[in-house]
């Protein structure tokens, strides 16, 4: 699985780092969410495919 977070439609609204803490970080710089584990198990992809669910703006791509 790849993920990869469209840095346009991005908010910052900080859903998917506190969906999946371990896989997504808020860049306080930029105001926009960045990946921060490429190496994920199997409870991560669960995890990740509700992130992608509760994404407002469909920023995050995961296949
Ligand atoms: S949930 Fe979507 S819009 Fe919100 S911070 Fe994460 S990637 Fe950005």
């Amino acid at each position: 699985m790849e993920v990869k977070i469209d840095k346009d439609l991005c908010t910052g609204c900080g859903l998917c780092e506190e969906t999946c803490p371990d896989i997504f970080k808020l860049n306080e710089d930029e105001d926009i969410a960045e990946v921060i584990k490429n190496d994920y198990e199997e409870n991560d992809e669960e995890c990740i495919e509700e992130a992608v669910e509760c994404c407002p703006t469909e920023a995050i791509s995961a296949a």
